[in-house]
């Protein structure tokens, strides 16, 4: 068998999204053992800068071995018991899956649901916190990657946290290109995904659980169902050098060399200055696409910096256009998922591919793809709209 050479693609769907080539290169560094004290050292580095970036004082951040979907499951399966009542709001895909992994916990599940494309409203999620004696868990997804959407976290903190209810919010899509704040919004769960916007290739779900969080850890009635997703025994092993560190399973070695690196260059530009890049490529993106006259999907003021989601024209097919993407252009986007498939693009703009030059060059690649496929379409200049709009950003933070 010939060896695997694959094409260098411009990722710009729903993710994985280009690492960085430091990140890759950081990866074919040689191995260590697991206790090596370089790599506990290591260890030590990732949990500083993801308390740093989570922005949290909790000791108990982590990197997960496994997708965002894994640190999903270790903060479901470490507050929920079985018996547990928890709230879901689902606005997209990624709620559902939320839905989903609390009821294989064990936990009855009242999910709420929002219309795709739209925040979760707070109001719902008081009322339903009111019908019910003891509610064990506020669960919801930052930004969702389904619809684009964005919803604010600070307001239904306060709502969960005056029901005692702890707070689990999915920043997959989020951390690294969005403000978060997991302390000072009132967060006590939180996790996100390597492959999105921290610019490293997927494996790893960074992760943070706060007090309210940790005594729920540590006074549950029963193990949580995954042994290998088991917060108070990851946390024995990621714990502080001093203390004695265990074998619980071999760390993922050349991934977290990956993260470290990718955490590194992240702090090099600033996550403020980072999230500024990406407030400013999605600007331009949105203007754009709709300068071609494309309509944008989500709710207008909540909308996800890193993923845009985009109505598919009329009379025009989902996948031809985004084969062509990838054949003539070497640009992957995202197409809809469950029910907004074939109705919706998802071009997303995560990491290090959130540019101004990756933006013009998507666009004028999409314009080039439908007018081939779509003669009837009266196209706009998306280019000189992106640019604008890069030029009012920039005066609008100077
Ligand atoms: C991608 C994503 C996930 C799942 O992450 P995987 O890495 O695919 O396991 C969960 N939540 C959101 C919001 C996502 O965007």
């Amino acid at each position: 068998m010939r060896e695997f050479i694959p094409q260098e693609r411009l990722l710009l769907g729903a993710g994985p999204s280009n690492a960085n080539p430091r990140v890759l290169r950081a990866m074919t560094q040689p191995l260590l053992g697991y206790l090596d004290s370089d790599f506990l050292q290591l260890l030590d580095d990732v949990r500083a800068m993801l308390k740093s970036l989570f922005h949290t004082h909790s000791d108990l951040t982590l990197a997960v071995s496994g997708t965002g979907t894994s640190g999903m499951e270790a903060s479901l399966c470490n507050i929920l018991e079985p018996g547990d009542l928890a709230i879901v709001a689902v606005n997209g895909f990624f709620g559902l899956r939320m839905t989903d992994i609390a009821s294989r916990c064990g936990a009855t599940v009242v999910q709420i649901n929002t219309e795709w494309g739209r925040p979760v409203d707070p109001e719902a999620i008081k009322q339903e916190l009111a019908k019910h004696r003891r509610v064990k868990a506020v669960a919801l997804v930052h930004g969702e990657t389904s619809t684009g959407v964005l919803t604010p976290l600070e307001e239904i903190a306060d709502l969960a946290h005056s029901y005692d209810a702890t707070y689990i919010v999915d920043a997959v899509t989020s951390l690294g290109g969005v403000d978060i704040a997991v302390d000072d919004w009132g967060v006590d769960v939180c996790y996100s995904g390597t492959q999105k916007c921290l610019g490293c290739p997927p494996g790893l779900s960074p992760i943070t659980f706060g007090d309210r969080a940790l005594q729920i850890i540590n006074t549950r009635q029963t193990k949580p169902h995954s042994f290998y997703l088991d917060m108070a025994l990851l946390g024995a092993y990621w714990a502080s050098t001093t203390t004695r560190r265990a074998y619980h399973h071999t760390a993922p070695t050349s991934m977290l060399y990956g993260l470290r690196e990718g955490l590194r260059i992240i702090f090099e530009e600033g996550p403020e200055q980072r999230v500024r890049r990406h407030q400013a490529s999605a600007q331009s993106l949105r203007s754009g696409l709709e300068a071609l006259g494309l309509k944008l999907f989500a709710e207008n003021g909540y909308r996800l910096d890193s993923l845009t989601a985009v109505y598919i024209p009329d009379s025009i097919e989902d996948e031809p256009v985004r084969r062509a993407l990838v054949k003539d252009y070497n640009i992957e986007i995202g197409g809809g998922l469950g029910e907004l498939r074939g109705k919706i693009w998802r071009i997303g703009l995560m990491g290090e591919n959130a540019t101004h030059g990756n933006v013009l060059f998507l666009l004028s690649a999409l314009e080039q793809v439908l007018n081939r496929f779509g003669s009837h379409l009266s196209l706009g200049n998306g280019v000189a709209a992106a640019e604008r709009a890069l030029v009012a950003y920039q005066a609008s933070i100077a």
